[in-house]
């Protein structure tokens, strides 16, 4: 594998590949790591993967070794010369030269089915975006998403309530999986190495509150943390117009403090909360 990996850096030397750093092109050679990934990915022999941000193809011939069959994308088409080459053969592996960010939900699910598991490394600026959308969607039955992250953001997905971490994607995610960070990935592991270290989590897809108002629940919680330092009554009255007096008369009533905050309600407050106030979010 690794003498398989020098093979791709002379792919790209050929084609005078010039790597786009606001496309987040930092791609990763090392033959261990790419296995391990696929391993915390947890992928076997009868899955679909939705890859995002293909780039050289490392990853994607790595997951294309394990799973059944492997749906790419990737939005530099001056990639397209290097994955013909790097995936020659391969026939599991289907690449499509789109802006992730562009397609709808449906289009993805034309193109992939609507069962998968999820791997990206993406940049990290539309990273938290992608995610929340495949969590938040309800056209797909994912399995699992294991993605790179900026390690400091790794500590936020899987906070616990009333720390500095804590905020609103935590328990949003918590809502539809369980998170678990696999490992923390040093920046020389990339080529070019970034400024920042990364870690990979992976999410479980649950379904442990099918019969919640999700919709409903997610919107508190967004509301909750809009403005962190403010009381929930405070970010509450700012996003309703519902009176303060009402809106405490209510959170009282449901058996917390008036001046609580968003940052130390778990999961199971805010759950609790959607269903007992009585208004619309
Ligand atoms: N998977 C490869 C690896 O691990 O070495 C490449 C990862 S690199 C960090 C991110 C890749 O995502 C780049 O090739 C970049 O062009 C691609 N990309 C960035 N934005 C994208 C988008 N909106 N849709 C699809 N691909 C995107």
């Amino acid at each position: 594998m690794e003498s398989n990996n020098r093979f791709i850096k002379d792919i790209l030397i050929q084609n005078k590949f010039v790597f786009n750093k606001a496309l987040g092109q930092n791609f990763i050679f090392d033959a261990n790591l790419l296995e391990s990934i696929v391993n915390d990915a947890g992928i076997t022999d009868g899955d679909t993967v939705v890859e995002i941000g293909a780039g050289a193809g490392t990853l994607t011939k790595a997951l294309c070794a394990k799973a059944r069959r492997v749906i790419a994308f990737e939005i530099d088409k001056k990639l397209m010369p290097v994955l013909d080459a790097v995936l020659f053969g391969i026939s599991n592996c289907q690449v499509v030269f789109k802006d992730v960010m562009k397609l709808s939900n449906k289009e993805i699910a034309d193109i992939a089915g609507k069962k998968f598991k999820v791997v990206a490394n993406l940049p990290y600026y539309i990273t938290t975006p992608l995610i929340m959308r495949f969590v938040e969607s309800h056209e797909f039955d994912i399995e699992s998403l294991t993605f790179m992250v900026q390690k400091e953001v790794a500590a936020r997905l899987c906070a616990k309530e009333n720390t500095p971490e804590y905020g609103a994607i935590t328990p949003s995610l918590k809502l539809r999986g369980d998170v678990v960070i696999t490992r923390t990935v040093d920046r020389r592991a990339f080529f070019p190495s970034p400024k920042v270290d990364s870690a990979v989590a992976r999410i479980d897809m649950h379904n442990k509150y099918a019969d919640k108002n999700i919709p409903k629940i997610l919107r508190l919680i967004k509301i909750a943390f809009s403005m962190r330092r403010k009381t929930l009554i405070n970010n509450l009255a700012a996003a309703t117009n519902i009176s303060k007096d009402r809106l405490r008369k209510e959170l009282i009533d449901c058996g917390f403090d008036e001046r609580i905050r968003g940052e130390v309600l778990s999961l199971e407050d805010f759950i609790f909360l959607s269903e007992k106030l009585d208004f619309a979010l």
